[in-house]
């Protein structure tokens, strides 16, 4: 019998602290996007955002519950993060932790379900809809993608795999959008032609987030 990957605590510290690596890995790219349609900080942000994160988990000991590191992470973010970006995903990860609430380790349709608390809560903050270019049209597809391939009878490895792709290709997706949230959205029409930044990071961390419950289970 095939036993499915569980996510645990640390599998989110895992996780949290690829999504981290990841994204200060590819900070000058995420700032070069924000650049030529925002105010070219992106990369900053959320690599200022992700180093305190891991400051956080770092002060975490064991028996910690993942749905509570979730919370730390978000209200982490919300306070660092200056940009837009901080109070979205802080809400996004403090809503995915609240939907979990206290359980020690959750399976496939549980993630999902927390991945959409997440998207609610920035969609909530934010009101974007898919297709005004932002992070939402990377989530959007990724969380799709994955209810379609666990409703498939597909293992959480293939359809987090499935999630990043769509995520990847939500993200590439934005290029011929025009803004229509945040403060691409001032530049009208001159939006057009280019990727965004926050979508382009959504992709990193859902692909971290991929490898991260593949590794650990
Ligand atoms: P700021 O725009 O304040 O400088 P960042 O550069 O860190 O913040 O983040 C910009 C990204 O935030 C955008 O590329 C977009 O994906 C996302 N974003 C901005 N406003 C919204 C919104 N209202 N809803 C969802 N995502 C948004
Ligand atoms: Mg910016």
């Amino acid at each position: 019998m095939i036993t499915e990957p569980i996510v645990r605590a640390s599998t989110i510290t895992v996780w949290l602290t690829q999504a981290g690596a990841d994204v200060r890995a590819r900070g000058d790219y995420l700032t070069q996007l924000d650049a030529a349609i925002g105010d070219g900080d992106h990369g900053i942000n959320m690599t200022r955002g992700f180093d305190a994160v891991d400051k956080a988990l770092a002060g975490q000991g064991d028996g910690v519950l993942p749905g509570r590191l979730l919370i730390l992470a978000g209200k982490t973010l919300v306070s660092t993060v200056g940009g837009a970006s901080g109070p979205l995903w802080g809400s996004a990860l403090r809503r995915a932790g609240r939907a979990l609430g206290d359980v020690e380790q959750f399976d496939g349709p549980q993630l999902a379900l927390a991945l959409d608390a997440a998207i609610d809560a920035i969609v909530e903050l934010g009101a974007a809809a898919p297709g005004d270019k932002t992070m939402v049209d990377a989530l959007v597809p990724a969380s799709r993608a994955l209810h379609a391939e666990l409703d498939a009878g597909s293992s959480l490895d293939q359809a987090l795999a499935a999630a990043a792709q769509a995520a990847l290709e939500g993200a590439e997706a934005t290029v011929p959008m025009q803004a229509r949230k945040g403060r691409a959205s001032y530049l009208g029409e001159r939006s057009i032609g280019h990727q965004d930044p926050g979508a382009t990071s959504a992709a990193i961390i859902l692909a971290a987030l991929a490898r991260s419950v593949g590794e650990s289970g």
